[in-house]
């Protein structure tokens, strides 16, 4: 891995974040021939969640040859649904293979950024204190950044090890202890499985139940690997039939949730056919409709639950001691680690004094009724910072890498667009994003997210869905392949950098 190049006084192009959505946007930028922007991640290497995440059983549960970049495709995978490690060395082999370890800058966090009006330039600091400015800010953050762990009383005083799931610590040995998995999420989920084997009793602490649907995992063969690699049309056929697949299932989520009574049937029945004990099956039935939470898969989270030596506990957690979990029922359950599955901040993404816009605007602030932007990409107030994955473009059927890449072509727009007009910034006007915004909502009012008589981290503390794209991905696709400048307010002063 070729060092970076030390931190430049200027650069054109800042892109925050080397995930998926840092690496996408690199890419991209490599192919149309720039080579004038940086990259920063605070970890030690790209990969975003895909190289924080490790918990035991860490895989994708979107197909993956559709979990990948269109214009990087990857015949390789060994299984239909990815392990994480498997993911992290693909991502791992884009930054190399497209020149961007010299564009890096790892370990390394962007803690403030402030829009210079006069200047017509972004501000930059970093953890260290290196300052430095970009013309174009591109953030790639991800929404799924931030671990959330209840506070608990007496967390302090649990004497046992405790971390999320996202913070595994791979130093403690699970084998035959007592252990608590708080939550029945997508990580929990995939990490039940893992370690109820091992553990000595593993009590899983269930809020609320989730809809668990088979997962059709296979191996690959590696017969049928080296066909894709050797016709690139069958890959992209393979995709696109996985993609089509997928998306059709959205129609139930944002169309017509009555449709999605085939799922509750169909989880129904793989549910009762791992667990015989008509009580658990009753417990660990969801009380909402299916897909007001995201619809789970997996093959061994229900057999892992039947287990003699594993728990689901449904009564609320009331304190925690020296080496107990005391629930709101009045049990005690000695325990010797708690894993928390509790998932991630995100409907506050940003922490208050770190992105400032025009007149000094604090992104908090203007988000202070929930996170909202322009086609989930530009916030006006905020000129030439353009978000990846940004508010409302999350999906709940199928790869955020498709929303990812559309984005992608947007920003490419707004930079030509920047270029041809020799403009120093655009700022999307607020009547276009206010009118954008009450279009969403109101498409989302009618989906199962809305309607589906559940709480999720969809919505913020008002309720409001500020995560998800309300629609087929077609759609926001379709709407992301042109850049529309005459929705943003343009300045030509001062001359670009
Ligand atoms: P999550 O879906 O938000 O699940 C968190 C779990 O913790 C829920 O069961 C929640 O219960 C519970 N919880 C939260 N706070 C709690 C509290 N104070 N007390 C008790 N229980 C509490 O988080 P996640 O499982 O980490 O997944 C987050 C997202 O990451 C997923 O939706 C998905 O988008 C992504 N993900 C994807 C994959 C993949 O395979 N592609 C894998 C893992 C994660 P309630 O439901 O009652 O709130």
């Amino acid at each position: 891995m070729p060092p970076a190049e030390p931190l430049p006084d200027h650069t054109p192009i800042a892109i925050i974040g080397a995930g998926f959505a840092g690496l996408a946007m690199a890419i991209r930028l490599v192919e149309a021939g720039r080579r004038d922007f940086v990259i920063f991640d605070k970890e030690d290497e790209v990969g975003g969640t895909w190289k924080v995440n490790t918990y035991p059983g860490c895989a994708c549960d979107v197909p993956s040859h559709l979990y990948s970049l269109s214009f990087a495709p990857h015949a390789g995978w060994s299984r239909s649904f990815s392990p994480q490690p498997e993911i992290w060395a693909y991502q791992r082999a884009l930054a190399e293979r497209y020149g961007l370890y010299a564009h890096l800058h790892l370990s390394t966090q962007i803690v403030q950024a402030a829009f210079d009006e006069a200047e017509g330039l972004w501000r930059l600091c970093t953890h260290r204190g290196q300052t430095f400015t970009a013309q174009v800010v591109v953030a790639g953050m991800g929404g799924l950044s931030q671990p959330s762990v209840p506070q608990l009383p007496g967390q302090d005083s649990f004497q046992g090890a405790q971390f999320h799931t996202q913070q595994w610590d791979h130093e403690y040995e699970l084998r035959g202890k007592r252990v608590a998995v708080i939550g029945t999420g997508a990580s929990a989920i995939q990490v039940v499985p893992q370690i109820a084997p091992q553990a000595e009793q593993l009590h899983v602490f269930q809020r609320s139940a989730p809809w668990v649907l088979p997962k059709d995992d296979y191996e690959i063969d590696v017969a049928v690997r080296a066909r894709l690699d050797k016709y690139p049309a069958l890959l992209k056929l393979k995709r696109w039939g996985i993609y089509w697949a997928l998306e059709w299932k959205v129609a139930a989520l944002v169309l017509a949730p009555a449709l999605t009574q085939a799922v509750r049937r169909q989880s129904l029945r793989h549910m009762r056919s791992a667990i015989s004990d008509k009580a658990l099956v009753e417990t660990v039935t969801p009380n909402y409709a299916p897909g007001c939470k995201r619809i789970l898969l997996s093959n061994d989270y229900y057999p892992a639950l039947a287990r003699s030596n594993v728990e689901v506990v449904t009564a609320g957690i009331q304190e925690l001691r020296k080496d107990s979990i005391i629930t709101q029922d009045g049990q005690s359950r000695p325990v010797d680690a708690i894993i928390y599955g509790t998932g991630f901040k995100a409907t506050d993404p940003v922490a208050p004094g770190v992105v400032f816009g025009r007149a000094g605007l604090d992104l908090v602030q203007a988000w202070a009724e929930g996170p909202k932007a322009y086609r989930g990409t530009t916030v006006a107030g905020f000129p030439n910072l353009f978000f990846i994955l940004g508010p409302n473009t999350g999906l709940g059927h199928t790869s955020v890498l498709v929303m990812m890449e559309a984005q992608v072509d947007y920003i490419l727009g707004a930079l030509k667009t920047l270029e041809d007009r020799g403009a120093s910034w655009c700022d999307v006007r607020p009547p276009a994003q206010t009118a954008y915004n009450t279009w969403l909502q109101r498409r989302m009012a009618r989906t199962v997210w809305s309607t589906g008589g559940c709480q999720s981290w969809y919505q913020d503390a008002r309720g409001k869905n500020v995560t998800l794209w309300p629609g087929f991905t077609v759609g926001y696709r379709r709407m992301m392949r042109r850049f529309d400048p005459e929705a943003y307010e343009w300045s030509t002063t001062p001359a670009q950098g």
